[in-house]
């Protein structure tokens, strides 16, 4: 994808796959009936792809978030970053900033290795709140994490505790980097965020995790059963759609299948419809 003077990338680190029913606290077999063409055509499953983006411009070189990392846990899989970067031609010292939309674990996996900083010279970025959240002690690890989760290795706590003091904080909306602001989308965490993209005129938006699935993004509040505070994470999916539909905007979320970008608009019934646009 190309914004005016940006070039961005999806890096794909792997996968997981899990029934449609495993997502939404309302879910319904007829809600997803309209929706199947979204999911997996083998197996009827949700496709959550794990990874990043990598945005590209002027002499920046910044990763949207870490991908799940070397060693996931079923039903995350993949750990294949690496070779995304590889493909690409950039190598992890490369990288200038990681913004992090949020810290679960399947957007933190590449931070450090080893207890290594693996993208040594770059500058990371997050929401203060989420910081505060997921690297308090008192943090209370919910179920669906402890399944899929190493607790040596994989929470923020431990994950992050070799960048504690190379941390940019931010609060909300604000001006990240030039053509990068960050927008308030709280709910699924404490502080996740979506980025507003904006060069030459042009503009996109890279959502993180406020919405998992392509339906989850044009019907009416769909509950997704991690969202940290549900109705604040629904209402937040509310602001970014109208944002999205208003401005005719190009698009990528963290998990869509292939992180794929596309648009949403009417259809000729005047219903909200998702199209992938190359
Ligand atoms: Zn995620």
């Amino acid at each position: 994808m190309q914004i005016g003077d940006m070039r961005i990338d999806a890096l794909l680190d792997g996968e997981a796959v899990v029934p449609p029913s495993f997502c939404y606290a309302n879910y319904s077999e007829e809600g997803w009936e309209p929706h199947k063409h979204f999911l997996d055509p083998f197996s009827d499953m949700v496709v959550h792809t794990l990874g990043g983006f990598l945005v590209r411009y002027d002499d920046k070189v910044v990763l949207v978030d870490a991908g799940v990392g070397p060693q996931p846990i079923f039903p995350f899989a993949g750990g294949a970053m690496r070779s995304a970067f590889v493909k690409l031609g950039v190598t992890p010292s490369e990288v200038t900033d990681v913004v992090f939309t949020h810290l679960h674990l399947d957007h933190i996996g590449w931070a450090t290795v080893g207890g290594k900083i693996y993208f040594d010279n770059a500058n990371f970025h997050v929401d203060k709140r989420d910081w505060d959240y997921f690297m308090s002690p008192d943090y209370d690890v919910p179920e669906w994490e402890q399944g899929v989760s190493d607790p040596s290795r994989d929470p923020a706590t431990v994950r992050l505790a070799p960048l504690a003091d190379r941390i940019n904080f931010f609060v909300g909306d604000s001006e990240l980097l030039p053509g990068i602001e960050t927008v308030d989308a709280a709910g699924h965490t404490p502080g996740s965020t979506v980025l507003r993209l904006t060069s030459q005129g042009e503009q996109g938006m890279l959502l993180g995790d406020p919405v998992h699935t392509q339906p989850e993004l044009i019907e009416d509040r769909w509950d997704f059963l991690a969202h940290i505070e549900h109705e604040q994470g629904m209402d937040s999916i509310e602001r970014i759609r109208k944002e999205l539909f208003d401005k005719n905007l190009p698009f990528a979320a963290a998990h869509f299948p292939g992180l794929q970008w596309g648009k949403i608009a009417n259809d000729d019934s005047g219903k909200l419809s998702y199209a992938r646009i190359e």
